[in-house]
């Protein structure tokens, strides 16, 4: 059970409440959605999910934002960003969007606690990595097994890692470990990658990059930090132990939209499609972050985004503000 009264976050609401901005996602994006959006004296209500601040709470030290030179805790960046947008009227409620309605407006959003018509919508759900699924996997994550090497890279100084995967992500974030491992063997499932030529240049050619083809991990070995690996070659069946430090699993993201299908423009690996200006295909819903964002996946880029979005919903506001008194709570 969750004890709210350590979260700060309000419980009394209630059963049906309308909302100028509802933000759904409580990631960099939604907070900076909140806070740009409560700036405007809309009282945005952002629907945290289950877990506030998203994959950046779980990141040890983000040092790549900018405003700290001397790096900043992720679950201390994103109480920082509740504050901030706390401050001017956003209201965070520990609660997860479970039903979308988008056909008309207002929005009618469905959770677990109640239900929200909103005004305008922001999407900021982002996205979860995907996980390999083997013994050893989740209790070692945070103990040597990462899915982010810009976040926890620095921990591995001069000490040898493995990377999981064969596309872009793999290749640029092995590349990225160079600077501080002292070995990076990248594991593929096959003797092809699905990378870009550049990248695949750029690790065939570097010195620390050794690739291990038609190998797939089969258990993360390790008491309370990560040894070693178990592994399994598909093309001779012949498997095996390897020591390492750390394991870095770059298989693929996947976008948070499961909710919105059927409603919501997305791309062919289920990303929510927006233009320039964060809007999707249904006006006043706007997404931002990396529910919607395939290629950056940074704190910045994301609350840049959230920002974007905000601006963006409190134009639209204003612009449908004649329509908006003529509104009726539907009830049911
Ligand atoms: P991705 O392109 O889907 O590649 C995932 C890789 O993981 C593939 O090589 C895949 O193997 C492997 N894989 C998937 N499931 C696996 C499993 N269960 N066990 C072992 N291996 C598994 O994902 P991504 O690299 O994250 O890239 C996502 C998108 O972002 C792509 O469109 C990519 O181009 C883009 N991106 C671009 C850049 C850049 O341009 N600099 C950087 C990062 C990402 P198979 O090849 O056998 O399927």
């Amino acid at each position: 059970m969750v004890d709210l009264s350590i979260t700060g976050l309000s419980t009394n609401k209630p059963a049906q409440e309308q909302v100028q901005v509802l933000i759904i996602g409580s990631g960099p994006a939604g907070l900076s959605a909140a806070l740009y959006s409560a700036r405007a004296d809309l009282n945005p209500v952002v629907l945290s999910g289950m877990e506030l601040g998203g994959q950046v709470s779980l990141t040890y030290t983000v040092e790549n934002y900018p405003g700290f030179p001397d790096g900043v805790g992720g679950a201390e960046m994103v109480e920082l960003f509740q504050k901030q947008a706390e401050r001017f009227g956003a209201r965070l409620e520990f609660d997860t969007a479970t039903e979308v309605d988008l056909s008309q407006r207002p929005f009618r959003v469905k959770t677990y606690n109640g239900e929200y018509l909103a005004n305008s919508l922001i999407i900021t759900t982002g996205a979860t990595p995907r996980h390999l699924g083997v013994p050893g996997e989740v209790e070692l994550t945070g103990r040597g097994v990462s899915y982010c090497a810009t976040c926890d890279g620095w921990f591995f100084k001069d000490k040898d890692v493995l990377v999981v995967g064969g596309g872009d992500s793999a290749l640029e974030e092995g590349l990225f470990l160079t600077r501080y491992a002292n070995s990076i063997k990248i594991v593929h499932r096959r003797d092809e990658l699905r990378a870009g030529a550049i990248l695949q240049k750029r690790s065939f050619t570097h010195p620390k990059i050794e690739f291990i083809w038609n190998t797939v991990v089969t258990e993360i070995l390790g008491e309370n930090a990560v040894s070693g690996v178990r592994m399994k070659n598909v093309a001779t069946g012949e498997v095996g132990k390897h020591s390492t430090d750390g394991v870095f699993i770059f298989i693929g993201h996947d976008p948070n939209t499961e909710l919105f299908k059927g409603q919501l423009e997305m791309d062919e690996h289920g990303y929510l499609v927006v233009d320039n200006l964060m809007h999707t295909n249904v006006p006043g819903v706007y997404a931002a972050g990396e529910v919607a964002d395939p290629t950056f996946r940074q704190v910045v880029t994301s609350a840049g985004m959230g920002a974007a979005a905000a601006m963006q919903a409190i134009h639209f506001l204003e612009e449908n503000s004649e329509s908006e008194s003529e509104i009726v709570v539907r009830s049911g």
